[in-house]
């Protein structure tokens, strides 16, 4: 087996992937909203499109600053969040490189 093989069928990531994917997608992690409801920043809004506040939905799902890069990175402009479900992790991961968020 190759390393392209071996790298592309690994059913693990490394754990500081790991831990970004997962603070995107429960919430716990250096979005705005987050570290607004910690005292940390003065706003939750967005820092990319600066209308909402910056959740995980919101940057996952519907951020329009973000739709070309979700439509490339995430296969589409908008997400429901049911459709996150479906996402592989590393995809997200690619996502919120992409991003400027992990
Ligand atoms: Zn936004």
């Amino acid at each position: 087996m190759s390393l392209e093989t071996q790298t592309v069928y690994q059913p693990w990531m490394p754990r500081t992937q790991s831990r970004a994917v997962t603070g995107l997608l429960t919430g716990h992690n250096t979005l705005k909203r987050h570290l607004y409801l910690l005292g940390l920043l003065d706003s939750p809004l967005c820092r990319k499109c600066g209308l909402r506040e910056e959740t995980s939905a919101h940057i996952l799902c519907e951020c329009e600053a973000l739709a070309s890069l979700r439509h490339a990175y995430l296969g589409s402009f908008l997400l429901e969040p049911e459709d996150v479900k479906r996402l592989g992790m590393g995809a997200i991961w690619n996502f919120s490189t992409v991003t400027g968020l992990a």
